[in-house]
Order: structure tokens, then C-alpha cells, then sequence
């Protein structure tokens, strides 16, 4: 497989559609997937109901507006109280390929369609081709990961090697073995595959065909990137989705932002307002797939990205998601701890003095560090950082420190905990 062009061609023609073609086609699998959801009676008919919208009232994107967020506890909660999945099939549960449990719990249904996951096109893009021998080190139980991708691989007519997690002599030894072009996981585990393989005396860039990497579910810092093509002559590329939905969106050779496949409606949301937000501003990833078998309607992803939609070389037109830039529900680790919105939350009160506080969170030196940015109420008193540091300390168990801004300067700031980290 050497040789191979991994950076051009596209390979449906949906991704090259105009803006009309693209709303066109978006809002005729909206009306259906509407139409199947609420003639199923899932949860949506209850919502539209109480909202007295027939499924006539949904037309185009802009109409989606009119209905609820699905949250992710929406789903875990619903599953619970109406099982197996909530009211939200609309096919008898025995035409189902497969159930998937995925944390939460939550059961992710596959309906007997080609390519159900969407993977296909994001592969192509990130520079896998037909004949690719491709290790999957993704989980086969207890997640939908493993075959998600799997399906993908297959449907592009690439060859599916799946290892799974662990096992990391064996890891090394299969893609030397077999000669594995691609690599579907996380950085960090190819990482460790590549110290394994180091140890046990093998020349990763000579003895192992490794060209791209697929790589998802963490952070890929532009660093790792770049020590990819340096040392081991590998693409690295990264696509974005979630267990519920699968495929989102994808990079390209321009590695610029992700394009949105064709058959995903993205609305980036105010997580507080329900507020759609207009482009370039960042919010929580709201998505409508086209999927009748298992329609989530504005499902919340809880991650947070923001669209950019300027053309793009590569000849996709769809438009890019930034990178993921932490979640909605704000929990975020810092040194390795999980800090909550609701202990920053509770340092403000303890001090009445304060109108107004975020915590930011950032990194110096492969170290993170933690600053309390506070709005006060009037006089600022004589000490206060050094007091609200000391709450900081007792609430949050971590070191950090305290800086008061001119009132007003935080009346944007909707997270209680904002990630400014840089991962490049
Ligand atoms: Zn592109």
C-alpha cells in the first residue's frame, strides 16, 4: 500500500453540495426523521403535543428551534422509566443487528442499515483507502466504539484487524506481523504501543507500514501531530462523534476543523438560554442525524465547539467544527482531578463580597494551574484574595489563585469553570 494519495479525492458527492443543495437535502430527511418519530409516539409526539405543533409545523432547520433539547440524562432517565430504550425506536426491537450498552447506561440500538454509524466518509477523509489492513483498538464490548468503526472500515472496503484494548506486546507484534497501514484508537494508546514496540527492539518507522492514524475520544495535541509525520512519516487526524450518534464530523487533509457530515444537522446552543448561537461563537453541540430507526431530535451532545463555515481547500463544503473545547456540563480535570462547577460555585457564596467569579483553568510548563477571576460587589477589602484563596484550598482541595476584575467584565462569562488550556 505505499504510494497510496491519501489527501486527494472526496468521496461522496454529498460533501460537495452548495448551501441550497445542502438545506435541501437536510430538510427533506428533518421532515421524515419528524414524521417517524412522532408517528412512533416516541418522546418527541409527547413534547410536540404539549407544545400543540403538528409535525407539519417542523420544516427546516430554523423550525428545529421550536423543539426541547435532548440531554443525555433525558436519554439514561427515559431508558429507566420506559425500557429498553425510552419510546425512542420506531421499530420492533427484533429487526434490531445489535444492542450496545454504553456508559450511563445507556442502550445504543444499530438498526440493519449499511454503514448505520456513518464512519464510511470521515475515514476517507482522514486518508484511509480501499485495501487498508486497519488495527482497531477500540473496545468490542460494553461499547458501541469497536464496530462502530469497524462497520465503517468495512463499508469502505478496507480490512479490519480488530485487537482491541491492551495487550500491547501483541498490539506490536500484529502490526509488524501483518504489516497494518492504518490505525483506528486513541493518541495516547498508539503512543504506548509505539514505547512498547521501542522496547521489544523494533524500528517503528522502518518495520512497521503504519500511514495514518484515526485518531478519537482525547485530545490530540498539535505537538503529537506534528511528532507523527516527523518521526514515524504517519498522517494523524481526528474526527468527532459520540455513542448516542456516531459519526458528527470530520477532518481533511487541511486538518482546519472537522466538516460536518452531510446527513447531521449541527446547531451550537447557549447551554444555559437554549439560545442557538450564531457561527464562530462556542456553545454545546446539538445534533439531528438521519437516522428514523433510533431518531434523537436535538440531541445535546454536551460537548462544546463552535462552526466556522469559510470555504475550505480540500472542496468539501460542509461547515467545521472547532475542536472540542471541553464539556457543557463543565466538570473538568485539572491535575488529574475532577474539578465541579458546584465547588466553585460554593466558593463564591462563602463570600458575600463577591457579585460574580469563574474559575480559570489553565497551563504553564505541562503544569495546570487554577485562577478565581471575581467581580465584587463594592469596596474591595483589604486581603480578599488571599482569604477567597484559603476557601479555595478547603473546597476544592487544589492550590489557586484569586484575581479581581472591574466590574461587568464577567457578564459573558456563562461557564462557572472555563478551560483556556492549550493543548498545541
Ligand atoms: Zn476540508
Amino acid at each position: 500500500m505505499h504510494h497510496v494519495d491519501r489527501n486527494s479525492g472526496i468521496l461522496n458527492a454529498e460533501e460537495k453540495f452548495t448551501l441550497e443543495e445542502r438545506r435541501s437535502y437536510q430538510e427533506t430527511f428533518l421532515r421524515e426523521v419528524i414524521t417517524v418519530a412522532f408517528g412512533a409516539g416516541t418522546p418527541l409526539k409527547a413534547a410536540m403535543y404539549g407544545k400543540r405543533l403538528p409535525p407539519e409545523n417542523i420544516r427546516n432547520i430554523e423550525d428545529l428551534q421550536k423543539l426541547p433539547i435532548t440531554k443525555k440524562k433525558d436519554l439514561s432517565e427515559g431508558q429507566k422509566a420506559n425500557p429498553p430504550f425510552g419510546g425512542f425506536l420506531t421499530v420492533p426491537i427484533s429487526d434490531l443487528l445489535r444492542i450496545h450498552q454504553s456508559p450511563g447506561p445507556i442502550y445504543d440500538p444499530v438498526g440493519k442499515i449499511h454503514d448505520y454509524w456513518r464512519w464510511r466518509t470521515a475515514l476517507y477523509s482522514v486518508g484511509f483507502r480501499p485495501g487498508d489492513l486497519v488495527v482497531n483498538t477500540f473496545a468490542y464490548h460494553l461499547t458501541p466504539a469497536g464496530h462502530m468503526f469497524e462497520e465503517g472500515v468495512s463499508e469502505l472496503g478496507a480490512v479490519i484487524i480488530p485487537t482491541g484494548v491492551g495487550n500491547t506486546e501483541t498490539q506490536v507484534e500484529i502490526m509488524k506481523n501483518l504489516g497494518a497501514t492504518c490505525y483506528i484508537g486513541t493518541p495516547s494508546f498508539l503512543m504506548a504501543i509505539f514505547k512498547k514496540a521501542e522496547e521489544m527492539g523494533v524500528n517503528v518507522p522502518t518495520e512497521f507500514k503504519l500511514e495514518v492514524g484515526f485518531l478519537l475520544a482525547e485530545m490530540l495535541p498539535e505537538s503529537l501531530r506534528k511528532r507523527l509525520i516527523d518521526e514515524y512519516q504517519m498522517i494523524g487526524r481526528q474526527a468527532y462523534g459520540t455513542a448516542d450518534v456516531g459519526c458528527v464530523a470530520y477532518e481533511c487533509p487541511e486538518v482546519n476543523g472537522m466538516h460536518v457530515h452531510y446527513d447531521v444537522i449541527v446547531e451550537i446552543v447557549d447551554p444555559n438560554s437554549g439560545d442557538v448561537l450564531p457561527k464562530n461563537e462556542p456553545g454545546e453541540v446539538v445534533v439531528t442525524c438521519n437516522n428514523k430507526i433510533y431518531p434523537l431530535v436535538r440531541f445535546g451532545t454536551g460537548d462544546l465547539s463552535s462552526i466556522v463555515d469559510d470555504p475550505c481547500p480540500c472542496g468539501r463544503t460542509g461547515p467545521r467544527l472547532t475542536r472540542i473545547m471541553g464539556r457543557a456540563d463543565e466538570v473538568t480535570k485539572v491535575k488529574g482531578m475532577f474539578v465541579h462547577p458546584s465547588q466553585v460555585q460554593k466558593v463564591i457564596d462563602s463570600h458575600p463580597e463577591i457579585a460574580k467569579g469563574r474559575l480559570l483553568v489553565d497551563r504553564h510548563q505541562d503544569t495546570d494551574s487554577m485562577t478565581l477571576e471575581i467581580e465584587l460587589k463594592g469596596e474591595v477589602p483589604e486581603g480578599i484574595e488571599r482569604v477567597v484563596e484559603e476557601t479555595i484550598r478547603e473546597v476544592i482541595k487544589m492550590k489557586g489563585s484569586v484575581r479581581i476584575v472591574a466590574p461587568g467584565s464577567l457578564a459573558n462569562a456563562w461557564k462557572t469553570i472555563e478551560d483556556v488550556r492549550k493543548w498545541d
